[in-house]
């Protein structure tokens, strides 16, 4: 992206506020590898910065910038600048994805060494500077061996938090489900007994997933596409970054504006439009285990029979239902321990309820 371009979309999104009237704002950079730019994102975020200041714009005390990085420059003197210089306005996740030969699978340089090493040296000093920060986790099929062991691997590097999902692509073979749901049985023990749920999390298990939903008072949309406005290099405007042609397999991408002429509702109609009931088949209405089995809306568009937005895509069913028969595990032992000792209330009144948040 050229600075002209971000400049031409700032000056729109503060022009607009009637458009974009959240009380918050985040600017999420995301690559490839943001890092790689970071003095361009430097120039950019002092830009965004000067105009909300200059416009008295009510986000000018309630933003934040954030990004999902490989982590493999975050040592770098500019990266370190950058940090010092924002830094109670950052929120940065560093993405290692557990043991080394979990890390290894996916993430690997051009000549196919893996960057485990090199991500790993850096994590000491990213959470003495963000401390609360946690990583971000995606399962595949071939992931599924490893779960346990890089979540127990991810707490030992001191990482409190771990933010883990499968993908929502239709890559699960027979059998995979039974594989995550002892993989994370092992979890649940493993966090019980070693006291570990007391300070860690682990975002698969969370106390509210796993129940029928209300139709009417739980039908929102469970993604934020069309209220995440995503701006590509060329200054194209989508509903979410998943709709941008890199992010698709099959389908043609959606734009819905551009930095010169703006957002057209009449592009961007549809997505606001969304909700469960709309784009879900019958079986997730009536699901016993709906709440918190989640969806991609790029992914439904992009595994849809035709052009369609309203098609939810339910490859990830057996892996949700996975999950749920080991959340249940992990609470009803998690709480029985607890009662044992005497100190369910304690706990209570320490952990704030964990719910399961879209994206
Ligand atoms: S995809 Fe499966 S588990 Fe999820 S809501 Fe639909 S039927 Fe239930």
């Amino acid at each position: 992206m050229s600075f002209d371009i971000a400049k031409q979309s700032i000056d729109y999104i503060l022009s607009n506020p009637e458009l974009f009237n959240e009380p918050s704002v985040e600017f999420d950079f995301i690559g490839g590898e943001p890092l790689m730019e970071v003095k361009l994102i430097d120039r950019i975020c002092d830009y965004l910065k000067s105009q909300m200041y200059k416009r008295n714009h009510k986000w000018f005390n309630s933003y934040r910038f954030c990004f999902a990085t490989n982590g493999l420059l975050y040592s770098s003197k500019d990266v370190q600048e950058f940090i010092n210089k924002n830094h109670t306005h950052l929120s940065i996740e560093i993405t290692i994805d557990g043991t080394k030969a979990k890390h290894d699978l996916n993430r690997i340089y051009k000549d196919g060494r893996g960057s485990y090493e090199d991500v790993v040296k850096n994590i000491p000093l990213w959470l003495e500077q963000f401390p609360d920060c946690g990583t971000k986790v995606t399962i595949s099929h071939a992931d599924l061996p490893y779960v346990c062991e890089s979540v127990m691997h991810l707490f030992s590097l001191g990482i409190k938090v771990v933010n883990i999902n499968v993908v929502f692509e239709d890559v699960w073979v027979d059998g995979d489900d039974k594989i995550f749901e002892t993989q994370l049985l092992n979890l649940a023990d493993k966090i019980i007994d070693n006291n570990l749920y007391e300070n860690c999390v682990c975002s698969f298990f969370v106390e509210n997933i796993g129940k029928p939903m209300d139709q009417i008072l739980d039908n929102g949309n469970w993604c934020g596409s069309g209220k995440m406005l995503s701006i590509d290099a060329a200054g194209n405007f989508y509903p979410c970054t998943r709709f941008a042609q890199y992010s698709l397999r099959e389908k043609k991408c959606v734009i819905i504006g551009n930095c010169v002429d703006g957002i057209d509702s009449n592009k961007l109609r549809p997505f606001l439009t969304l909700d469960r009931t709309t784009q879900s088949p019958q079986k997730c209405i009536d699901c016993e285990v709906a709440s918190g089995c989640a969806w991609c809306q790029g992914e439904n568009y992009d595994a849809a029979d035709t052009d369609t937005i309203y098609q939810r895509s339910t490859a990830i069913c057996k892996m949700h239902k996975a999950r749920v028969r080991a959340n249940n595990y992990y609470w009803n032992k998690l709480f029985r321990k607890l009662e044992l000792e005497g100190r369910r209330e304690e706990y209570n009144a320490t952990h704030k309820k964990q719910t399961e948040k879209p994206c």
